[in-house]
């Protein structure tokens, strides 16, 4: 049978088309962009294209608002970082309770080493942002808000326009990690308050090791990687000129057939969600029913523990993820669920279904013929007895 990838909110297959536009950029086209002879010229004019297709897929205003980095991690430290540099008088920043660690493990960093304030604004049991809270915490103190576009383990979507509008009020800098929203929703940056971007090639069919981060025209900011001069002094060392073609080309593939594909992965989605409520009792969708990324599903099997499942499932050749942590000799459930003030034994029972374009009925089909037997074993397990 042939495997089945449900978990492209981890990574995804590099498109064929992907790497055919990098394979040049190894061999010929070798060129260093910062040459004056034809060989720079050419790495630089495909550079020169790539920004061109990411500035078309996020609504960019221009070009150069975009610099290349190595993934999203990067772009989400460089922004934060960058915001704490350029805004001295200013010791704080908010942040959302369910963000990746990229950018939470950074700001416990700060914390402790540098006194800065961090906010976690909470978010309720649908994983919606408290907005009353994030109201609260806006002032003049903060230099920088940096709050997830979309939430890679639920797929719940946050307002960032409106968030961005609020921060502009006392004039933070508003930074969204936006790697789990680019490709899937349209954007268009130019119309909102956005002030800086976070997004990752490995997360739409590109390569990994590859990202991008936008910075608005007009924005202060600092370097976080120092050294010569490229990407216009804002983030130096030679370029990744296959990753930057690869993750160019994935854009334009992602912005041509966004409409089609999420038509597509949406159905894969709820065919799934459906089957699964349908034939396993005690299942629960986790994330905002209204507000959600079209190929991403968080599901709770009560009585169940979810990385089991994931081993066992991975056994029928199926991936999939949980979002808890095994540290040593305990399991840990995921920070995102917590949050959404789910109980431990809940939160330790989901597992996390993320499709692709790459996906099939027969995915779905397979899945639903193997999971009901998977947990009603834990679900029989876990009966108390009465009396
Ligand atoms: C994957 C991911 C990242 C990290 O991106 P890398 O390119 O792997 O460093 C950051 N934020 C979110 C929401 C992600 O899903």
């Amino acid at each position: 049978m042939r495997p089945v990838y449900l978990d492209n909110n981890a990574t995804t297959r590099v498109d064929s088309e992907v790497l055919q536009a990098m394979l040049p950029f190894f061999t010929d086209h070798f060129g260093n962009p910062s040459s004056k002879h034809d060989a720079g010229a050419v790495a630089g004019a495909a550079m020169k294209t790539a920004r061109q297709q990411l500035q078309a897929l996020i609504g960019a205003k221009f070009e150069h608002e975009i610099i290349f980095t190595s993934g999203g991690t990067e772009s989400n430290n460089t922004a934060v970082l960058s915001a704490l540099y350029v805004m001295p008088g200013r010791t704080e920043i908010i942040t959302s309770a369910v963000e990746h660690p990229a950018v939470l493990a950074l700001c416990t960093h700060l914390e402790k080493t540098s006194g800065i304030k961090v906010h976690r604004i909470p978010v309720d049991h649908h994983g919606r942002l408290d907005i009353d809270a994030y109201r609260t915490a806006l002032t003049h103190r903060v230099a920088i808000v940096s709050i997830m576009w979309a939430n890679n383990e639920t797929g719940t979507i946050f307002p960032v326009a409106t968030l961005a509008d609020m921060a502009k009020q006392v004039g933070a800098i508003f930074h969204t990690d936006a790697v789990q929203a680019v490709g899937r929703l349209p954007m268009d940056l130019k119309s909102t308050a956005i002030d800086m971007l976070s997004l990752s090639g490995h997360k739409l069919h590109g390569p990994k090791g590859v990202g991008a981060l936008y910075i608005r025209r007009g924005v202060p900011f600092h370097a976080l990687i120092k050294g010569g001069h490229q990407e216009r002094d804002r983030r130096a060392g030679t370029e990744n000129i296959p990753g930057v073609v690869g993750l160019g080309k994935a854009a334009e593939l992602a912005l041509e057939g966004m409409d089609e594909e999420n038509t597509w992965i949406k159905s894969l989605r709820d065919r799934l969600e459906k089957g699964l409520l349908e034939h396993i009792p005690r299942t629960s969708v986790n994330g905002d029913p209204l507000a959600r990324l079209p190929n991403t599903t968080s599901v709770t099997f009560d009585g169940a523990v979810g990385e089991a499942i994931e081993l066992l499932l991975n056994r029928h050749g199926i991936a999939c993820s949980s979002g808890s942590a095994c540290n040593s000799s305990f399991l840990r459930p995921s920070h995102v669920l917590e949050a959404m003030h789910m109980p431990d034994t809940a939160a330790l029972g989901a597992v996390r279904f993320s499709f692709s374009r790459f996906n099939r009925e027969e995915d779905v089909d397979q899945v639903l013929h193997v999971i009901p037997g998977i947990v009603r074993k834990f679900q029989g397990s876990a009966r108390v007895p009465v009396g």
